[in-house]
C-alpha cells in the first residue's frame, strides 16, 4: 500500500515537496488556505521569478545552524533544479548566474508546478486553513483542516514565514511547529526596506544611485560600533529612509539589531569606487573645470540633482557662492559627506513589505539528512518556516526547491 502524505502549504516548498513524494510512491494531499496555490512564486524577481543563482555558496545562507542550508543544497543543487523545471517543460536562461525562465514570466514555473501536481494525480485542497496536527495512537496524523479532517502517515509542514502576508503565509505555520514541541526563533522581517532619522528623506525620494551601504551599531553618543553587514549596489532612496538589493541584504542585520533594543546607523559611501583620496581630487578637478559657475552647479554631472544639493547644503556650501572660493577645507568636508553619510536607522518595514523572514523552526530540532523532525517522527519541513534566510539573487527559492525535494524524497521513502 502507498503511503499518505498531507502537505501543509502551497507554496515553492510544499510543490516541490508533494511532487517529489508522489515521484517516489507516495500519495499525496496538499492543503492550502489561498483560494489557489504558489501566489507568492508570482510576485517573484519582480513577477519574472529568479528561480536560483549558479553561484551557490554558504556565504549566501544565513541560519543558527550555518553548515545546515548547503548540506541541504548539496542534495539537490541548482544543476538538478534546473534539470527538474526543463523536464517539467521550462527552459532556463541566467544573467550573471541569476536564473529565470526564458519565458520571462514567473506564471510559467507556477503552472508548471501546478500542471504536475495534477499529471501525478496529487489532490490539491484550496481554501482550507490548517488549524491543528496531532498524531494519534496508531502512529497516523490526525490533520484538523477548514476543508475537513486529513489522515496520513507523514506531514510535510511547508506553510511558509510571515513575509508578504498577503500571498498567504500568515505565519500559522509557526504556530503549528509549536502545537508540536518545536522551538521557533522569532521570525523578523529580512530583504527589506530600512526606515532612517532625517527630515530630508522626502527630498531626495525616488532617486537611484550605486552606493555601498554598511551598517554599524551606534553607541548612545551616536559614535560607531561594530560593523554588522556591508554591501554594494544600486540604493533606491524614499521618503522614509532607504530601499534597494544592497539594503535588502544588509537589513536581516539591521532587524536582528533592532530587536536586541541595539541602536543601528547606516553609512552610505555615494562614491564607492574612488578612495577618499582618489574622490578629493576629483572635486579638486571640478573646482578648475567650472571655476566660474555658481556651487550650485559644482556637483552637477557627478550626481543626480537632488543628491547633488543635499550634499552641497549639508556641507554648508552656499548654492550662490563662486566655484573658485570654495576652499580646500569644504572640499574635504564635501568628501566626507559623499563618502560616509550615515543616518540612523529607526526599524524595518514590516513583515508584508518583506520578501523574507529570518528566524523560524530551529534546525537543531530537524534532521538535515532527511528533513525530519527529531521530535516528532513522520513530520518534515520544509521552506521558509524553517530557520533559515538567503539573500536576493534565487537563493531562497533554491532553498525552498532543496528542502522540499529532500522532505518529499524522505518521507515517501521512510519505512518506519
Ligand atoms: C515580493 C517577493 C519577491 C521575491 N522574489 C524572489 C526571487 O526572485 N527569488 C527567490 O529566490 N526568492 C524570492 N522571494 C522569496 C521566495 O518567494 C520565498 O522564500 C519562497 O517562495 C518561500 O516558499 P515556501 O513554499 O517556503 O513559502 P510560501 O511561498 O510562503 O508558501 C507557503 C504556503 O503555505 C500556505 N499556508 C500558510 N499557512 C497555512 C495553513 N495554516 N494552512 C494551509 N496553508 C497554509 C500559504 O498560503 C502559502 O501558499 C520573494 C518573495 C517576495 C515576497
Amino acid at each position: 500500500m502507498k503511503k499518505q502524505g498531507i502537505v501543509i502549504g502551497g507554496g515553492a516548498a510544499g510543490l516541490m515537496a508533494a511532487i517529489t513524494a508522489v515521484e517516489h510512491g507516495a500519495e499525496v494531499t496538499i492543503l492550502e488556505h489561498m483560494p489557489r496555490v504558489g501566489k507568492k512564486i508570482l510576485s517573484t524577481g519582480n513577477g519574472k521569478c529568479n528561480m536560483t543563482n549558479l553561484h551557490m555558496t554558504a556565504e549566501c545562507y544565513r541560519s543558527g545552524e550555518p553548515e545546515v542550508p548547503m548540506r541541504v543544497i548539496g542534495t539537490f543543487p541548482v544543476e538538478e533544479t534546473i534539470r527538474f523545471f526543463r523536464r517539467l517543460g521550462i527552459l532556463t536562461t541566467d544573467r550573471n548566474g541569476y536564473v529565470y525562465p526564458a519565458s520571462g514570466q514567473a506564471q510559467t514555473v507556477l503552472d508548471a508546478l501546478r500542471d504536475q501536481t495534477e499529471s501525478l494525480g496529487i489532490r490539491t485542497i484550496c481554501e482550507s486553513k490548517v488549524n491543528s496536527i496531532e498524531k494519534n495512537k496508531n502512529g497516523k496524523f490526525v490533520v484538523h483542516a477548514e476543508g475537513g479532517t486529513f489522515r496520513g502517515d507523514f506531514v510535510i509542514l511547508a506553510a511558509g514565514s510571515m513575509a508578504a502576508k498577503t500571498t498567504g503565509s500568515d505565519g500559522s505555520g509557526y504556530d503549528l511547529a509549536k502545537s508540536l514541541g518545536h522551538k521557533i526563533k522569532k521570525p523578523l522581517p529580512a530583504l527589506v526596506q530600512l526606515k532612517c532619522k532625517g527630515d530630508f528623506f522626502k527630498a531626495i525620494a525616488g532617486v537611484r544611485t550605486d552606493v555601498k551601504v554598511s551598517l554599524y551599531t551606534m553607541g548612545k553618543n551616536g559614535e560607531r560600533g561594530a560593523l554588522l553587514a556591508t554591501d554594494q549596489g544600486e540604493l533606491q532612496l524614499t521618503d522614509y529612509g532607504i530601499s534597494g538589493i544592497p539594503v535588502f541584504q544588509v537589513s536581516r542585520y539591521a532587524a536582528e539589531a533592532l530587536d536586541h533594543k541595539k541602536r543601528v546607523l547606516a553609512v552610505v559611501d555615494f562614491m564607492p569606487d574612488y578612495s577618499s583620496e582618489e574622490m578629493f581630487k576629483l572635486l579638486k578637478d571640478q573646482r578648475k573645470y567650472l571655476h566660474d559657475r555658481n556651487a550650485g552647479d559644482f556637483l552637477n554631472g557627478l550626481f543626480n540633482k537632488k543628491l547633488a544639493m543635499l550634499f552641497l547644503k549639508t556641507a554648508w556650501i552656499k548654492a550662490d557662492q563662486k566655484v573658485s572660493e570654495i576652499p580646500d577645507r569644504k572640499l574635504a568636508e564635501l568628501c566626507d559627506v559623499i563618502k560616509d553619510a550615515s543616518f540612523e536607522v529607526t526599524g524595518t518595514n514590516s513583515y508584508d513589505k518583506a520578501q523574507v523572514c529570518m528566524g523560524g523552526v530551529s534546525l537543531r530540532e530537524v534532521d538535515a539528512e532527511t528533513m525530519e523532525s527529531r521530535l516528532v517522527p513522520g513530520l518534515y519541513f520544509a521552506g521558509e518556516i524553517l530557520d533559515v534566510d538567503g539573500i536576493c539573487g534565487g537563493y531562497n527559492l533554491q532553498w525552498a526547491w532543496s528542502s522540499g525535494h529532500l522532505a518529499g524524497v524522505s518521507a515517501a521513502k521512510n519505512q518506519r
